[in-house]
C-alpha cells in the first residue's frame, strides 16, 4: 500500500489532518491539479466530506488517508443511456474518494446524501487508469481481471488530479497481493464483499432489495421506483403505465361493443404498457444491483458478528 505522505510531481507538502474523523490530503483534496489551493475547492471538498464522514469514519484504516474526492457518474451502458435520458445524470451520482490503499464509490442521492450504496478496489487490483473527456470528464478503469468500468461527468478538476494521482498510486501498489481482481460491492454493515444477485450479505446476513420484487412491481404503475427510492421516476413511470393501461381498456370496451377500429388503441396500448414494463425492469434492476440495504437481517446469521460491532 501506498505511503499516506506519498508525494506527486505536484510537488506539494504533504499534509494530513483530519476532518470530521477522518484523516485527510489537504495539500491534495483542497488543491487544483497543479497543487494550487483554491478556497472553493476547499468548501466543496468539505461539504462532501461532512456529509461522507460516517461511512469514511467507518471504512478507513489506521494508516489510510482520503487524498481527494470527486463527484463523477456510475458506468452506464448505452441502452441506459438512452431510457434514462436526462434523469441519467441524478440516477448515478457518486464520490469516488481516493486514499492511498484503494479507489471507493460511494452512492450518492441529488442531494449528495449516501445512499448506503458502496464499492471498492484496492489499487493493487487496478492496472490502469486513464482519463479523458472535453466538457464531461471521463475515468476508464481496467482491473486485474481484465474488466474495464467507465466514471463520466467528472468536472475538469477532478479529472486533472485522477490523472496525476491514479497511475502513481497504482504503480506503488504493483507489488502487493491481488484482491478480488475488480471493483466490489461491500455491505454498508460488516464491510464484507457481496456477491452479484446475492441480496443478503454473507457476513452479517444484512437483506438488501432484491429483483423477485421488482419483476412483479413493475407491472403496477410506479411501485417499483417506489421501491427503489425514486419518487420522480415513479410519477413519469406511473402516468406512462396509466396511460398505457387507459388504452387497452378502452380498446377492450371497444372490441367488446363490436366498434370498427377499437382494436388499435387496445395494441398501442399493449406496446406502451410493454415498453414501459421493460424500461422501468432495466432501470430498476440497476438500481437493485447496486445494493439497497433494508432493516432487516436474515434470521440466526450473522448474529455474533453484529454483536461483536
Ligand atoms: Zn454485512
Amino acid at each position: 500500500m501506498a505511503r499516506a505522505d506519498l508525494t506527486f510531481s505536484t510537488g506539494a507538502t504533504p499534509r494530513i489532518v483530519p476532518h470530521s474523523g477522518v484523516a485527510i490530503r489537504e495539500d491534495i483534496a483542497f488543491a487544483n491539479a497543479k497543487g494550487n489551493e483554491k478556497r472553493a475547492i476547499r468548501k466543496a471538498a468539505d461539504n462532501t466530506l461532512r456529509k461522507l464522514a460516517e461511512p469514511l469514519r467507518k471504512v478507513l484504516q489506521r494508516d489510510e488517508a482520503v487524498f481527494c474526492v470527486c463527484h463523477a457518474r456510475t458506468p452506464m451502458n448505452l441502452l441506459e443511456q438512452y431510457t434514462f435520458r436526462s434523469a441519467a445524470y441524478f440516477v448515478a451520482g457518486c464520490v469516488l474518494v481516493v486514499t492511498n490503499k484503494r479507489l471507493l464509490q460511494l452512492r450518492i442521492d441529488p442531494k449528495g446524501e449516501w445512499t448506503k450504496s458502496m464499492r471498492e478496489v484496492p489499487w493493487t487490483d487496478v492496472r490502469q487508469a486513464r482519463t479523458s473527456g472535453w466538457l464531461g470528464g471521463f475515468l476508464t478503469l481496467e482491473y486485474r481481471s481484465g474488466k474495464k468500468e467507465r466514471y463520466w461527468g467528472i468536472n475538469g478538476n477532478d479529472k486533472g488530479r485522477l490523472k496525476v494521482l491514479a497511475p502513481r498510486l497504482i504503480e506503488e501498489s504493483r507489488t502487493e497481493a491481488p484482491g478480488a481482481g475488480e471493483m466490489y460491492a461491500a455491505c454498508p454493515e460488516c464491510l464484507g464483499a457481496l456477491q452479484a444477485h446475492v441480496y443478503d450479505c454473507p457476513q452479517c446476513g444484512l437483506i438488501f432489495k432484491n429483483e423477485g420484487e421488482i419483476y412483479w412491481r413493475a407491472l403496477i404503475p410506479s411501485l417499483s421506483y417506489m421501491y427503489t427510492g425514486h419518487p420522480v421516476l415513479a410519477v413519469l413511470d406511473g402516468l406512462g403505465e396509466a396511460y398505457g393501461v387507459f388504452l387497452m381498456l378502452a380498446g377492450a370496451v371497444g372490441v367488446a361493443q363490436g366498434t370498427q377500429g377499437a382494436a388499435v388503441p387496445l395494441v398501442a396500448g399493449a406496446i406502451i404498457f410493454g415498453v414501459d414494463y421493460l424500461i422501468c425492469l432495466q432501470h430498476n434492476l440497476r438500481f437493485v444491483g447496486e445494493f439497497l440495504p433494508t432493516d432487516e437481517h436474515r434470521a440466526n446469521v450473522g448474529a455474533g458478528v453484529r454483536a461483536a460491532a
